[in-house]
């Protein structure tokens, strides 16, 4: 039996335990994290709970063990995901993001750098410890690997040579857990920045690590409707100095990103699986009690039943699809961009309308704030959105992969490995209107 898709004893112990925790400490403190007016003051709500995910070693649990990390795989984090998301989707994205910030370090980092930032993440005594992962920008993420230096990643790294530093200027918009606790910065924050000026998106741009306390930046709370637990916020950077080794990757932050954004994809992928459940289970529970007016609960209605068995369908083919991802993950160490990509497409596009259509299900009353179903709406839109764009980031990755000679479509389901090349990189970037086509037609004839 090489196909298996039973949890081990280790695994159902570590659903339950999760599960628990969610119900028991994370649905009340979420809840009132939620509906508070202010979007830094939801988010400071989390620290308790944030402390006590890290005392339990949830918060670096995917960092390898001897950094101090919990040594978890990809398909141990399916299971704490869903069970966290199910209860709330923002708190997650908090420990999400911690595994953003430093994960490419043991990719793309040296031993030394390894044994520096995790080990600090791994052993803070004020179990606090939080990473930020610095790409988004205000003027664009989506075409970060486009040829034109000027397009993509604008935060600009200056190399100090004569003082061993790189100098920051430029914005960020969007990156989580960045303002820390106090908006004076996250621990660690990994920023992808541009190193070469003449250059484009698959040579110019690296990884650099930035300390807490590092004078220059500035940052500001981003109001959002969904994910109200976990941080956004605009980063302003006015000659932040660096020291020049603490960047890694130079010339390949373009693959640093892709890469992060693949481990990342099964995770935010059973994170939409997570919250679709959750409307699920409350969807069922009201259509066995509500009546409608009528005589009988809605589940005795056929239309009710048909679209309850949808929905419970699309949920099951999500969640193995993660699970199938991730187990490719852990083969690969986070080598499946297309199917990474194809995962995080799938699941967040499909959840999100699992989500209205428990909505649907439930009725009017879904509206109404004090039965809780509209936060799993604010939640589900959340998905195609954030963690690199289903529409553009995400599909032109698989189509980058599919589009190489080498692919072919047993891949994934042969288990086969298959590298991530630069050479994949840059479709659909690369674009123009019929009339500029036209314009350059004309130019070309006269
Ligand atoms: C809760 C949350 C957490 C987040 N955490 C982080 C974080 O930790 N770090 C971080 O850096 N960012 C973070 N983000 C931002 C997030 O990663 C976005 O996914 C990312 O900025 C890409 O957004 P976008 O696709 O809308 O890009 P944009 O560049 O703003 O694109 C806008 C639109 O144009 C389309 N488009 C543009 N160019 C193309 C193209 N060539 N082909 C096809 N379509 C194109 C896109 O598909 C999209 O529809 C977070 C966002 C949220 C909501």
């Amino acid at each position: 039996m090489s196909v298996d898709f039973e949890l081990t004893a280790r695994q159902r112990k570590l659903k339950y335990d999760v599960r628990e925790f969610a119900r028991e400490v994370l649905r009340p403190a979420a809840e009132r994290a939620d509906a508070l007016r202010d979007a830094q003051e939801a988010f400071v709500a989390m620290k308790p709970v944030f402390e006590q995910v890290y005392a339990m070693g949830l918060a670096t649990c995917f960092f390898p063990k001897r950094y101090g990390g919990g040594g978890a795989s990809n398909v141990d984090m399916m299971i704490i995901t869903e069970e966290l998301c199910a209860v709330d989707a923002g708190f997650p994205t908090i420990i999400l993001v911690n595994g953003l910030a430093l994960m490419p370090l043991t990719w793309f980092g040296t031993e030394q750098q390894c044994e520096k930032w995790i080990g600090t993440a791994t052993n803070c005594a004020t179990m606090d410890y939080l990473g930020g992962w610095v790409v988004s920008e205000r003027g664009g993420t989506a075409n970060f690997d486009h040829p034109d230096p000027s397009a993509g990643i604008q935060l600009i790294a200056h190399h100090d040579r004569a003082n061993g530093e790189y100098v920051l200027n430029g914005e960020k918009h969007w990156p989580c857990n960045a303002g820390g606790w106090d908006l004076r910065g996250a621990d660690t924050n990994l920023c992808i920045v541009r190193t070469d000026r003449t250059k484009g998106g698959r040579d110019g741009l690296s990884a650099i690590l930035v300390e807490r306390g590092t004078a220059g930046i500035e940052y500001e709370v981003i109001d959002k409707i969904g994910l109200r637990t976990c941080q956004n916020v605009t980063m302003v950077f006015r000659d932040v100095r660096v020291p020049e080794e603490n960047l890694f990757a130079e010339g390949d932050g373009d693959i640093v990103l892709n890469r992060n954004f693949t481990w990342s994809g099964p995770i935010a992928s059973i994170a939409a699986v997570g919250v679709a459940r959750g409307a699920y289970e409350f969807a069922l529970k009201w259509a066995k009690t509500y009546t409608g007016g009528g005589s009988s609960p809605i589940i005795n209605h056929q239309a009710v039943g048909n679209l309850l068995a949808e929905v419970a369908a699309k949920i099951e083919a999500g969640r193995y699809l993660c699970w199938k991802a991730a187990h490719y993950m852990d083969k690969y160490d986070s080598e499946g961009h297309a199917l990474g990509a194809m995962n995080k497409m799938f699941c967040a596009d499909v959840m999100q309308n699992v989500v209205f259509d428990c909505m649907r299900i439930v009725g009017v009353n879904a509206l109404d704030r004090k039965f809780g179903m509209e936060k799993y709406y604010r939640e589900a839109v959340v998905f195609p959105l954030y963690d690199a764009g289903n529409l553009g980031m995400q599909r032109r990755k698989a189509w980058g992969v599919m589009a190489d000679p080498g692919f072919t479509p047993d891949l994934f389901a042969d288990c086969a490995p298959f590298a991530f090349k630069k050479s994949m990189e840059g479709y659909g970037v690369l674009t123009e209107s019929p009339h500029e086509a036209r314009g350059h037609q004309r130019s070309r004839t006269r």
